[in-house]
């Protein structure tokens, strides 16, 4: 019995899969499944509806009686579309989301009602103990708490027909430290939005109110699940731990505007309208680089309804990929040889008086404000490109950034032509005199053709300015967006701060505002200049470059995740409120375990593929070259009638005993390597098990093409890429 080819004899066989095709538009079932505050208003009385609305819109906590007027609303709407059950959903840092489902049932003097008070709708206690925690759960006790989160409203998952209420919610310990992603996301979006009203206010005092928005931009593979169950690699780790490349790859660029094969296009269309009926805006669907890669992307939206979009997306994305007989690949490097896959963070931020803070104006002095947050972003990101490049990094995504593939493990800043000019000019320019002013500002003028600028982008970028928007283009496609959104929201916090202080000390000594502006403005084009550059990031000059300019480069996790060690990243965690001390050395802790147990699995993994795959083929077709050997000799012919079968068994001989014997030093090396503890622990995984799981996958990846293909029990790279 072969694996693989029962698996690609299933292939052929695939009944193609129904989509339910809707009547009305899109704009008729948007966001059907969830409780908008349009929906909430149809299960109150209008007076309470007016006052709930106007605390939730004011970020302001509810009472308890009117929490309990939204929980029996919310009951009444999600019992009126069939659900029979609720959960708190929240974002453990497995990076994935989690939820615990309890029954609207329950006994009442031994009679069955339906019940659900505001005291489910605000809290939960789920078991807290199996999630990663740091440490933080033994110093305090083993509980965790969910907590419910208005700013992002609740929903209906369908799963074959079972309804269940989801609730999105933050996770904390029983002494309210975070044990998620999204509490740090929704402090460090507070934190920065009060800075930017503030910075806001120097240009327009009608702004009272600013948020962060995100767009993600969605990568992945889809393979078909057949082959998928045949590859212990793909199965446990999302990633083939080897294989040969095939012979035709991504070289001749025919799949990025090829069209979308039949059975994806079918899946993506089902993606499409559950998505749609749980209000995420997907609006762009499209094939990417590599073979079966993909690509899909939202309208934006603010930043913490956008994050919890991309993780139910994530969730929609795996259990619809089964029920079309395909799985998805969420890796950031799942084939070797071909692109990766990222999530691009789209950010900028907008205000309530209808203006994008990223997005330069027809005027001037509206330039100027666009001028300000432009430079304190890009003067955050110089001065804490390490913290950022530390929230990006992770096991998997060591595979694209610095790995020979896009983008770069540099941090560095595109900006394209225009604004480079610009900021040239300014700082040549003599800023200290009202003609100096008079001049930059005229320059500002002609600021806005910058999209035009920007259409040639840099794809070699991590981090481009695209117009009117930040594009964080190293984030990883299995990351949860809130951990760089939430490094970006803070360091452009603190920046903005920064900036109003600077202003107001130049004003202090008599400056005149628009001066004192620019006069700042000059000085971070000065001081953050080394972050900028646009050129190829994926060239050695750029390597050698950023290392005279003193640019990071860290190219490994162990390495990056030092920045979160720092005195002055616990100084600014703290400052900003987003995590306390213990909390970010948990946060530390938890991603450096992740970082040793994802490579634990995968060396394992790997291991056994070799010992249960990969050598008993290899040995059955040496024993088979053997006898035939064995038999020509034994004919007394001439010993060039088997010279070329000889040298085989010799060849195969050769890649058997090494990975036998890497297979072997590997287990002790990871033997070693789990005595160790935090960092060491996660700095021997990389320096010394990782290299051997390179030496056996070369040697292996060797193998592939001698043996008889009839014998190979695992579907190869032109089987996973090219059938669909
Ligand atoms: P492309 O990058 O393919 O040219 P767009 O520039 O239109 O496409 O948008 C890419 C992503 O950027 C989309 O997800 C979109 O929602 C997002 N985006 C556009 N404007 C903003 C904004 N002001 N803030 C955040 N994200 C944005
Ligand atoms: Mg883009």
């Amino acid at each position: 019995m072969n694996n693989r080819f029962n698996a690609l004899e299933a292939l052929l066989h695939r009944e193609k899969i129904l989509v339910e095709t809707h009547e009305e538009s899109i704009s008729e079932f948007f966001a059907c499944n969830v409780f908008t505050n349009q929906a909430m208003q149809g299960f109150m009385v209008p007076k309470v509806y007016k006052q709930v609305e106007a605390i939730i819109n004011a970020g302001e906590s509810l009472t308890r009686e009117l929490a309990d007027h939204v929980a029996d609303a919310m009951q009444n709407w999600a019992m009126a579309h069939g659900a029979t059950h609720y959960a708190h959903w929240f974002q453990p840092l497995t990076g994935r989301t989690a939820e615990k489902h309890d029954s609207f049932f329950t006994l009442e003097n031994g009679k069955a009602i339906d019940e659900f008070g505001s005291s489910a709708l605000v809290q939960q206690e789920p078991d807290g103990s199996s999630f990663p925690g740091g440490g933080l759960r033994t110093t305090f006790e083993a509980r965790g708490y969910t907590a419910w989160d208005p700013t992002s409203p609740a929903f209906i998952l369908d799963v074959e027909g079972e309804k269940t209420l989801c609730i999105p919610t933050i996770f904390v310990t029983y002494g309210g430290q975070s044990l998620d992603y999204k509490l740090p996301l929704l402090k460090s979006q507070s934190y920065l939005e009060e800075a930017a009203i503030d910075v806001c206010q120097l240009f327009d005092e009608n702004v009272n109110k600013v948020h962060v928005t995100l767009g993600w931009e969605q990568e992945y593979f889809l393979v078909d699940a057949g082959l998928f169950n045949a590859r212990p690699d793909l199965m446990i780790t999302g990633r083939t731990l080897l294989g040969r490349y095939a012979p035709k790859g991504q070289q001749l660029d025919d799949h990025y505007f090829g069209s979308i094969p039949e059975r994806m296009y079918a899946y993506m269309r089902e993606l499409e309208n559950e998505c749609h009926k749980l209000g995420i805006p997907v609006r762009t669907r499209h094939n990417e680089v590599a073979p079966s890669q993909y690509e899909l992307a939202p309208i934006f939206e603010e930043v913490n309804v956008a994050v919890d979009h991309n993780q139910l997306l994530m969730d929609l994305m795996e259990r619809i990929a089964k029920r079309h007989k395909l799985r998805v690949l969420f890796h950031e490097k799942p084939y070797a040889g071909v692109n990766g896959s990222g999530k691009h963070n789209n950010w900028s931020m907008a205000t309530n008086t209808g203006k994008n803070l990223l997005s330069p104006g027809k005027d001037p002095s509206n330039n100027l404000q666009f001028l300000t947050v432009f430079m304190s972003t890009i003067q955050a990101v110089y001065k804490h490109a390490d913290l950022l490049r530390a929230s990006v990094t992770s096991a998997s995504n060591d595979h694209r950034l610095g790995a020979n593939e896009a983008p770069p493990a540099i941090i560095s800043v595109f900006i394209g032509e225009t604004l480079t000019k610009v900021l040239n000019e300014i700082e040549k320019g003599g800023v200290a005199s009202a003609a100096g002013v008079k001049e930059v500002l005229n320059l500002l003028a002609k600021v806005p053709d910058l999209e035009k600028d920007n259409t040639d982008r840099n794809r070699t970028s991590p981090f481009a300015f695209t117009g009117n928007k930040f594009e964080i283009r190293m984030v990883g496609s299995t990351m949860n967006c809130a951990a760089p959104m939430t490094i970006m929201n803070m360091i452009v916090g603190k920046q903005l701060r920064e900036f109003s202080q600077d202003v107001e000390i130049l004003r202090a000594n008599n400056m005149d505002k628009e001066e004192a502006i620019l006069t700042v403005i000059k000085r971070y084009i000065i001081e953050s200049k080394a972050i900028r550059f646009e050129g190829d990031g994926y060239s050695d000059e750029w390597k050698e470059e950023a290392k005279r300019r003193g640019l990071s480069n860290n190219a490994d996790t162990p390495s990056a995740l030092e920045a979160y060690a720092t005195k002055a990243t616990v100084d600014l965690f703290v400052e900003s409120g987003v995590l306390s001390e213990t909390e970010v050395h948990a946060h530390y802790d938890v991603r450096l375990e992740d970082y040793a147990l994802k490579l634990q699995i995968e060396s394992r993994t790997l291991a056994e593929m070799c010992m249960n795959q990969v050598l008993p083929a290899a040995i059955t077709y040496q024993n088979t070259l053997l006898e035939n050997v064995t038999a020509l000799k034994s004919l007394g012919g001439d010993s060039s009638l088997f010279v070329g079968q000889w040298e085989l068994v010799k060849e195969i001989s050769e890649y058997i005993n090494t990975i036998k014997s890497n297979v072997y030093a590997m287990r002790v090396e990871r033997d070693k390597a789990d005595e160790l503890e935090a960092i060491e622990r996660a700095r021997a995984y990389c320096d010394n098990v990782k290299p051997l799981m390179e030496k056996i996958r070369t040697c292996a990846d060797k193998l592939e093409p001698l043996v008889d293909d009839s014998l190979w029990q695992l579907p190869k790279y032109r089987e996973l890429l090219f059938m669909n």
